[in-house]
């Protein structure tokens, strides 16, 4: 059976990143994931500048750039009357976002953690702990029609929204909230459109330019998706011809690519990020509504914060290591938890008097305009935007 230090279950943005960040410290890692290399995955692609000033940080944006992905630089937002030009750049160093295809973004990542010395495994499917005094002390997985071990004196779930890991480690749920919104998604080519947001009651068109194409993402109220499950077409074209009625006319003379794809379970919890011997980043630890495109930047922050936890423990001692994880764990929810309130606010997707007047007084401020693209870009918590602009009003 094989040893590692440790073992990472799902290599997509937040596996691989930590992986990497964790064999550039030495340490031994076993990066495993079920499915085929290279693929695609449910995703309307785009990463705030926070996020893009990580892949720059880990040295891996170039790779990035050079999938054709192309710089995005502000954000205009359309809600009511109101028209906001956010332009950039947002964040300190970082020029642009950007919005690769998920599938050369994960494969990127993937060989950012081959070349840092990780073992990277595909179609490998984790199915249980081996446990030690208490602790998970490695992973028992299938691959190729085999069952295998390996050891590790740390094992992180990065297996997304419905984690084994989770569930293996017992991990609890907290500051659950209901479902708020479902999406529906297409490719099309042919538009002449930046990054831009559309807003009417109940309904947000984002157009997101990728490599080759445009995403135009549709968004409802949760309480909509039985009736837009039930001719997704229809309920795509009513919600761009009334939220977006620009959009419209372009897509009249675009070409979709492929079909529309959809997603309504939108969750909205926490669960418990770390214990002794476990810990979990990205969506297996914490997910929100997908309208703020978070998810990616979230789960880049996660694998930041346990890799530096992880050094700092200086050791995989088991008592220090628990100690930095129990760290990690409080310091992931001090950071998530603003975006996710924020989060949670947005998608309810109401048009209200009070933040439409807001909204048209940032519209008509270049320097709250920037702030605005600054929060949104995730340079600042909602709460310093909050100050921050309280402090340009006269
Ligand atoms: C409709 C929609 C649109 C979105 N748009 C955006 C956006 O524009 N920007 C943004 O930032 N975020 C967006 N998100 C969210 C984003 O996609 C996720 O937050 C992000 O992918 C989370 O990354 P992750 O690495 O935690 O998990 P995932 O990307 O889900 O990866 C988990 C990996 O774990 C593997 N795995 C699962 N179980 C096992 C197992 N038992 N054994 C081995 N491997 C396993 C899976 O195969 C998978 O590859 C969107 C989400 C949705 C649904």
């Amino acid at each position: 059976m094989e040893t590692y230090d440790v073992v990472v279950v799902g290599a997509r943005c937040g596996g691989a990143p930590l992986a990497t960040l964790l064999a550039r410290q030495g340490l031994s890692v076993l990066l495993l994931d079920r499915g085929e290399r290279g693929t695609d995955k449910l995703s309307t692609l785009y990463i705030h500048q926070q996020g893009v000033a990580f892949l720059r940080d880990w040295r891996v944006l170039e790779q990035v750039r050079a999938t054709g992905a192309p710089p995005i630089t502000g954000l205009t937002y359309r809600v009511g009357d109101v028209e906001l030009r956010a332009p950039g750049p947002f964040v300190g160093g970082g020029d642009a976002a950007y919005a690769p295809r998920r599938s050369d973004l994960d494969e990127v990542l993937c060989r950012a953690a081959e070349a840092a010395g990780v073992a990277v495994v595909h179609g490998a499917s984790v199915t249980g702990l081996q446990e030690e005094n208490g602790r998970p002390a490695g992973v028992r997985y299938r691959r190729a029609g085999r069952w295998q071990q390996a050891r590790a004196g740390l094992v992180v779930g990065a297996d997304g929204l419905r984690s084994t890991v989770a569930k293996l480690v017992s991990s609890s749920s907290y500051a659950v909230h209901s479902k708020l919104s479902c999406c529906l998604y297409g490719y099309w080519a042919g538009l002449d459109a930046g990054f831009e947001q559309y807003q009417s009651d109940g309904l947000w068109v984002g157009v997101i330019p990728t490599s080759g194409a445009h995403v135009v993402a549709c968004y409802f109220r949760q309480s909509e998706f039985a009736r837009v499950r039930l001719d997704v077409e229809s309920a795509y074209d009513r919600c761009v011809r009334t939220a977006a009625p620009g959009v419209a006319g372009q897509l009249a003379d675009a070409t979709r690519i492929g079909r529309l794809i959809g997603m309504g379970d939108q969750q909205n919890y926490f669960r418990t990020a770390a214990g002794p011997g476990w810990a979990l980043v990205g969506d297996a630890g914490h997910h929100k509504d997908s309208l703020t495109a978070r998810g990616i930047t979230d789960a880049f922050v996660q694998a930041d914060l346990l890799a530096r936890a992880v050094a700092g423990a200086g050791s995989m001692e088991p008592s220090r290591l628990d100690a930095a994880l129990a760290g990690y764990a409080a310091e992931r929810d001090r950071r998530m938890m603003p975006f996710y309130r924020s989060t949670l606010a947005v998608a309810r997707l109401d048009v209200e008097a009070e933040r439409l007047k807001e909204l048209r007084h940032v519209a008509a401020s270049p320097e709250l305009s920037a702030l605005y693209g600054a929060a949104v870009a995730g340079a600042m918590t909602p709460e310093e935007y909050r100050l921050h602009s309280a402090a340009l009003t006269p």
